[in-house]
């Protein structure tokens, strides 16, 4: 469960800004402290608890980096080509025994030791090869296709800074540096359920004025891909002492999302629920889609238990927009891992677009190759925060900046993939 106070979300001002909004989670919110040690292989995902250093350099020793013939550059001719005698040969793997002479030349491939006395290797498409001589051309640079200890790592160094977040290059990198394990925060531990009378489970009979969830289904799977451990509520009826006994239930959880009533409507019942089993506060950030998030903290029935609780809006765009862009660097800082570094990528607008000021809009595009071979964004025909398709037909989410009112076409705007939003 999340070490948090009562008001840890609590804040001022009527309208909440993005960049505000990050800034608060990074000061309110502490991260899990538990730590454990896992293996290398399966730690995809998971925070590094503390700055990780290099036991070794890397590459460990001076290796060749193509198959050819290793030298001395001081015997090379500096105006013409060089005749040397192949005095021995190295393959990857065997240990360097053969030391370099005056003249000679080895026969190396890529990744073997680099003889004593050599500093270059010439490529074998460089190079002739007579009668156990070999004949290089003239101009190449000291030291090429020669791979020194430590160019890539020195020992020592640190390789993955506490709070990142391992992907497969960074466990290539552990591994690579003989590591067989990662010390890396605990998992956080999520409860999700989808609130409204109206909502059935997929596959249920369902009444005429039912709709089979969804933004159960898309919380668990973007939850997933975080690595957090999930555990599924389901779905709770409109009545806010279900909803209070739910959330209070889920209070040995880091985190409850809920989704669907918290509006200001008769039949919004969440925010009554938090209200009597804990604190609620209401962040009306500046973004579009999603309207007010709700955010508080539940207390449990056992003595110092609490979670964190955000309850989203029930549209699922609304769902999936303040998911990427509220609870994941939430998450994130929970989690311990370094808050996200979303460079969105500039592509050219082929719609025009009217907006308020002061708020970040998210609008959901479709990427193509304009004639003259520009990448154009183009809007999905149907913006309503209700439309699933529009999420399934389209590439990622252009982002207007808060002091943008007008787009035009042909500006450019920041694109960020539904790929990296939802890693
Ligand atoms: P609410 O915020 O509860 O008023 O919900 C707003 C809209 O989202 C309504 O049309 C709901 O029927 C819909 N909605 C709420 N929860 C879900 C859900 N779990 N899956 C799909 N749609 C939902
Ligand atoms: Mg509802």
């Amino acid at each position: 469960m999340a070490q948090l106070t009562d008001d840890c979300f609590a804040f001022s001002g009527p309208l909440l800004r993005i960049e505000e909004m990050e800034r608060l989670i990074d000061e309110r919110i502490m991260p899990v402290a538990e730590t454990e040690r896992v293996a290398l292989l399966g730690a995809r995902g998971r925070i590094v608890a503390n700055d990780v250093r290099a036991p070794v350099d890397l590459p460990p020793f001076d290796n060749s980096a193509v198959d050819g013939y290793a030298v001395c550059h001081a015997d090379l001719r500096p105006n013409g080509k060089t005749t040397l005698a192949i005095s021995g040969r190295l393959t990857a793997g065997a240990s360097p025994h053969i030391d370099l002479k005056p003249g000679q030349a080895i026969r190396i491939f890529t990744g073997a030791a680099m003889p004593q006395g050599a500093d270059t290797v010439f490529m074998q498409e460089d190079v002739t090869v007579k009668d156990g001589c070999l004949t290089v051309p003239k101009g190449l640079k000291l030291g090429a296709n020669r791979r020194l200890t430590g160019e890539d790592v020195r020992a020592g160094a640190v390789i993955l800074p506490a709070g990142t977040v391992l992907e497969a290059q960074h466990i290539a990198l552990a591994a690579a540096l003989g590591l067989t394990e990662i010390v890396v925060r605990r998992r956080l531990t999520v409860a999700i359920f989808s609130t409204g009378d109206e909502v059935v489970e997929p596959g249920a009979v369902r009444g005429s004025a039912a709709i089979f969830d969804s933004n159960r289904f898309l919380l668990a799977e973007l939850l997933d891909r975080l690595g957090v451990v999930i555990t599924d509520l389901g779905i709770v009826p409109d009545n806010a002492d279900t909803l209070a006994g739910a959330l209070e239930k889920a209070a040995g959880h880091d985190l409850i999302i809920t989704s669907g009533g918290v509006s200001a409507g008769e039949a919004d019942h969440v925010r009554k629920a938090v209200e009597r089993v804990g604190k609620l506060v209401f962040w009306r950030v500046a973004i579009k889609p999603g309207r007010p998030v709700a955010m508080g903290v539940i207390r449990g029935t056992k003595k110092g238990e609490s979670a964190a609780f955000v309850g989203l809006p029930g549209n699922p765009v609304a769902v999936f927009v303040t998911f990427v862009r509220v609870v994941k660097p939430l998450l994130r800082r929970l989690s311990g891992a370094r808050p996200d570094r979303l460079v969105p990528l500039p592509v050219r607008a082929a719609f025009a677009y009217r907006k308020k000021k002061d708020r970040r809009e998210y609008v959901r595009v479709t990427l193509k190759q304009g004639s003259d071979g520009e990448v154009e964004a183009v809007k999905h025909p149907q913006d309503g925060a209700g439309i699933l398709t529009s999420l399934t037909e389209t590439d990622g989410l252009l982002e207007i900046p808060e002091d943008v009112t007008s787009i035009e076409p042909g500006f450019r705007v920041g694109f960020l993939s539904y790929a990296t939003l939802t890693v």
